[in-house]
This record gives C-alpha cells, structure tokens and sequence, in this order.
C-alpha cells in the first residue's frame, strides 16, 4: 500500500475530527446510551468524509478504496466501538449496493443524502431467526402493482432508531435462496413500520440497535436496487467492503489499548518493580503489537485487492475472522495486566474490552468466516 501526500491530508482530517468532535463527547454519548448520528455525519458530510469512495455525481469524492481504509484507519481512535460502527454502516454497509447498482434517479434521490450526512442509514439483513444463515430470511416483498408491500422483522439493526432509511434484504419470489432475494431501498417513516426500543447492549453502548417490524408496507417498486432476485448475491458482495471496514478499524483501537496498558503498567508496582518490568508482560505485549502490525498487512491487501477491481472475498473474510480473534485475545490480555483497574468501566481497555467483542459475531461470526475460508480451500465439511 502506497500512500501519498493526499492519504496523509485525510488521516490529519479525520485525526482532528475524532480529536474535537468525537472523544471529548463519548462519554457522556456512552451513558446516554446514544449518539447524536445525524448531527455528527452532517459534520463529517461537510469534510466529505462519508463519500471518500461514492461517484462525484452523488456529491463524493471518487477516490479509491485505499483512500476509505486512512479513514476508517483512524476512526479506530476513537474511545469506544459504537461510534466508529455507527459511521461504518453509513458509508461502507448500508450504502455501497446503492452506489454501485441503484439507479440514477435512487442515487439522486438517497445517495446523495448519505454523503452529506442529511440522512443516517441503516442496513436491514439479519431477522430473529435469521443471522448467520443470511440465506433464511423470512421477510418478504411481494409485487403489488407498482408497489412491494414489504412484511417481516428485522432484528439488531444498527442505528435504526435514528435512522431515515434502511437497505433492506427481502424475499421478492419463492426459488433457490440465492436468486429469490433483492435490496430494497425503503425510507424509514412508511406506514407499518415500527422500530421497537434500543436494544440493552454489553458493549457499544452509545451505538443504537433496535429490532424493526414491516406490516404491509409499501415501497415503490423503483426503490429496488439493481436487479429483482439479484439480492443475496450484491449483499454478498457488499459484505467485502463492510468486512474489510471491520478488520481495519479496529487497528488503532487494539494500539491503544496495547499503549494505554504500557502506560499503565509502567508505572504501577507490585514485587518492587513495575509490572511491565516483568518479561512475561512486556513480551506479551510486543508479540500482541506484532499481531496487530500482521492484521493491517492483511486487511492492507484485501483492500489492495478490491481496488484491482478483483474478489477480496478470500482476504477481506480472513483480515475479518483475524480481528475477530486479535479483538478477543488483545484486550483480554491488557486487562488482565490492569488487574482491578481493569475492571472498572473508565478505563479504555474496559470499554474496548466490551465493545470489541462484537467483531467475532457481528456481520458474520467467526464460524462463517472459517465456513467461507474452507468454501475456498475446498474443505467445507459435507451437510
Ligand atoms: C450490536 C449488534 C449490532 C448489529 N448490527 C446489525 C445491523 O446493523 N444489521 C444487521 O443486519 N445485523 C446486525 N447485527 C446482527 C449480526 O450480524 C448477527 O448477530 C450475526 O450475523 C450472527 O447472527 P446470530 O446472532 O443470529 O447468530 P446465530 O446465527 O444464532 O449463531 C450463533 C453462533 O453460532 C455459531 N455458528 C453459527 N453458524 C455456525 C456454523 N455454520 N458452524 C459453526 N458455528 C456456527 C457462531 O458462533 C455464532 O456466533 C448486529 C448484531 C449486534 C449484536
């Protein structure tokens, strides 16, 4: 990954940004249960930060993935996981289905809201019974003159109490799993929709999740994006660009909670020395470091990959499954060298050690991951 004087510009960008806008406000944001999402991604729609990667014609920047992976990069400074999530879904979850296969007039009319930060977004796949298995949901969309009329529930959706619009996942035909399904751009104040009351979450506190219900509602069928049937396959793809999100936005998170526990530990003395002046601890730490440098090695390359305009599948699912587990393993260890302190919810491992335990389920769990890798190493066990 070659970055320029350019990429440099956006990481002092966005490190200002999360420096004045974002830290200073995440705890009270994190007590509160909620973040402000609209009044911070019209901040961030100002700087252009939430179309880095979207068509100019929709009011983006039109630079290329690597220019998505500084941002993200340094979203990772920010001291909790909602926030960071929040923004993830707006620009690299919810939206790139919509800029790559909606239509003009959809992109005109929603894209260019989602870059300026004038409508929060959220993305609709997982159901009650339906999360892993993507293949499974339930909730349907079924042709009514010029209308879907759309019923189901959606279950965990990021940001939906905040959200204007939802990119839906949603059964338009009986048929194989795989060509029955298509994304469908729905606003989120129809009739017959409900957002039930945030979730009570461990971790990603300031983040909303919400389950959202669809009795009859009606969406025009132009809402449809790209293809009818063509669903499963674009969520797919659309997964590449949230799963490489995933695995490099935590980079600087798993940094600074290596560095705040060799702060802490440096000057915290048990023994007659500092903990850190214990081999066992220092070593630990530097083989974490090292593991955190082999993970933006590999999301580096997914991303490489993607810009080439070739399948990041195979390195986007393995950079996800590596920060799931890099996630677990990086902030179990600093908290446990924290001892008692690290059990106190002010301090930042704490918050990362909840908040980050979401990456080895959320927006495929680290089994799915594996299941994937195998797909492609032709070992996937027999049903
Ligand atoms: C805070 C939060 C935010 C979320 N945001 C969104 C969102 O914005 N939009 C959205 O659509 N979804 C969202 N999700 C849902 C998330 O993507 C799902 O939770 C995830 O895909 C796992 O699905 P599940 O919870 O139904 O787990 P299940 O499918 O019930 O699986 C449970 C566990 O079983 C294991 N498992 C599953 N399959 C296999 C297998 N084949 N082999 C072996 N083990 C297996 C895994 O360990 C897995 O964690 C969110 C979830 C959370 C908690």
């Amino acid at each position: 990954m070659q970055f320029t004087p350019e990429h440099e510009e956006f990481r002092r960008t966005v490190k200002q940004f999360v420096d004045n806008e974002i830290n200073p406000n995440v705890e009270q944001w994190e007590k509160e249960g909620l973040f402000p999402a609209k009044e911070l991604f019209m901040k961030m729609g100002e700087l252009g930060l939430l179309g880095v990667t979207k068509p100019e014609e929709y009011g983006g920047l039109g630079l290329d993935l690597s220019y998505g992976l500084v941002v993200a990069e340094e979203l990772g400074a920010i001291h909790c996981g909602g926030v960071p999530m929040a923004i993830g879904v707006q620009t690299d979850m919810a939206t790139p289905a919509l800029a790559r296969f909606g239509s003009k007039e959809l992109c005109e009319k929603y894209l260019t809201k989602a870059i300026t930060g004038e409508a929060v977004f959220c993305i609709g796949v997982s159901e009650p019974n339906a999360g892993s298995d993507v293949a499974g949901v339930k909730t349907s969309a079924v042709r009514d003159g010029d209308d879907y009329v759309i019923n189901g529930t959606k279950m965990w959706i990021t940001n939906s109490t905040q959200a204007d619009y939802m990119c839906l996942l949603a059964n338009t035909s009986d048929g194989p799993f795989h060509k029955n399904k298509s994304l469908i751009l729905v606003p989120m104040d129809l009739e017959g929709i409900e957002v039930a009351p945030k979730l009570d979450k461990m971790g990603m506190r300031s983040s909303d999740t919400a389950q959202v219900f669809f009795k009859d509602v009606r969406v025009p069928v132009e809402n449809l994006i790209g293809q009818e049937g063509m669903g499963f396959m674009l969520q797919m793809q659309q997964f590449q660009e949230e799963r490489i999100f995933a695995a490099v936005v935590c980079l600087k998170a798993l940094e600074n909670c290596i560095r705040e526990t060799i702060e802490y530990t440096g000057q915290r003395m048990a023994f007659g020395k500092s903990i850190l002046d214990n081999q066992v601890v220092s070593f630990r730490l530097a083989e974490l470091q090292a593991e955190v440098e082999a993970l933006r090695a590999l999301t580096y390359r997914a991303c490489e990959v993607n810009m080439q305009g070739d399948d990041a599948t195979y390195l986007a699912t393995a950079a996800k499954l590596k920060a799931g587990r890099l996630c677990r393993e990086v902030t179990d260890a600093c908290l446990q060298y924290w001892g008692g302190m690290g059990f106190m919810n002010e301090n930042l491992v704490s918050q990362y050690y909840r908040d980050m335990r979401l990456v080895s389920i959320g927006g495929g769990a680290d089994e799915v991951m594996l299941g994937i890798l195998c797909k492609f190493m032709g070992t996937l066990p027999k049903a």
